[in-house]
């Protein structure tokens, strides 16, 4: 079991897992994508010969492949609460829970109100995730998504 300031360090006050990001420095994504950016060594040669070789077309798009594993191999974001989001450039839940002095949206007395900043599609995500956190508490609710991809 995580102890609340662990969590802290994993839930923004939306209520998203940044550890489950794709952005994450300490993340899953950025472990395992530099995990196989290493097993696959030098790839990009035998991809080349392996499309005519093995008659498979795939491999012609082994570069576009490794470019996006590059880039999840080398992320750095420490996480909402410790640095500055790399995706949500309209969120204000950041700045609006530190002047309510709140950890999560839920424990504020405006909630759910419309100073969030976000699209249709989170905004419904965001208040989910505050009834589960507000209905089971904080840890309970990390316990639960804790190993869910985030996507
Ligand atoms: S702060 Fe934003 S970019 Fe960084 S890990 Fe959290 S959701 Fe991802
Ligand atoms: S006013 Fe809205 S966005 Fe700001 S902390 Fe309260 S519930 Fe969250």
């Amino acid at each position: 079991m995580n102890s609340y300031s662990e969590i802290l360090n994993k839930l923004g006050p939306c209520g998203l897992n940044c550890s489950k990001c794709f952005a994450f420095a300490n993340g899953d994504i950025k472990e395992l994508s530099s995990e196989l950016k290493k097993s696959l060594g030098n790839f990009d040669i035998y991809a080349e010969r392996f499309i005519e070789l093995l008659n498979k077309p795939v491999f012609k798009k082994f570069p576009d492949f490794k470019v996006m594993l590059n880039h999840f191999a080398t992320v750095k974001c420490k996480g909402c609460r410790n640095d500055e989001c790399k995706l949500f450039s309209a969120c204000k839940v950041k700045q609006c829970s530190k002047d309510h002095n709140v950890d999560f949206c839920f424990q504020c007395a405006e909630f759910p109100c419309n100073k969030h900043g976000f699209d249709e599609h989170l905004a419904k995500r965001w208040i989910t995730i505050q009834n589960k956190m507000e209905d089971n508490g904080v840890e309970v609710y990390y316990n639960e998504i804790r190993d869910l991809p985030r996507y």
